[in-house]
């Protein structure tokens, strides 16, 4: 628990969030500024800034996101695909500081990302 994490504290319980799925090590809910008729977070229990510090920390953590993911793709009906994204650093338009992956599915994604 970092105590000035915004995710630490859905984590914890003391924010609210609409979770749609739970692990022992991952946490997952709606994100609450929806880009796509589903927009899911999921993140780890554990703190890390990033992606790569998941990686290194925590590797079968950064594993189980993509089972989380899969998991939640499946409940949402969403067999005609999805996008993850791992936003990392300022230039990617990274702005909170515990790792999430966006679960963004419902509609057709353009390619180039913006
Ligand atoms: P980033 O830009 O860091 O990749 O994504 C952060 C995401 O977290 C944004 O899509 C934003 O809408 C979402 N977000 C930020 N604070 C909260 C919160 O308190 N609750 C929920 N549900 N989503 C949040
Ligand atoms: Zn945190």
């Amino acid at each position: 628990m970092t105590d000035d994490c915004i995710f630490c504290k859905i984590v914890a319980g003391e924010i609210p969030a609409e979770i749609v799925h739970e692990s022992d090590t991952t946490v997952a809910f709606r994100d609450m500024s929806p880009q796509a008729p589903t927009h899911v977070l999921v993140i780890p229990r554990s703190h890390y800034p990033n992606a790569a510090a998941l990686a290194a920390g925590e590797p079968a953590t950064a594993a189980h996101l993509f089972d989380a993911a899969r998991a939640i793709a499946e409940q949402a009906g969403l067999d005609k695909g999805y996008r993850l994204v791992l936003n990392t650093g300022e230039d990617a338009h990274q702005t909170v500081f515990h790792v999430h992956m966006h679960l963004l599915g419902g509609r057709p994604m353009g390619w180039p990302p913006g």
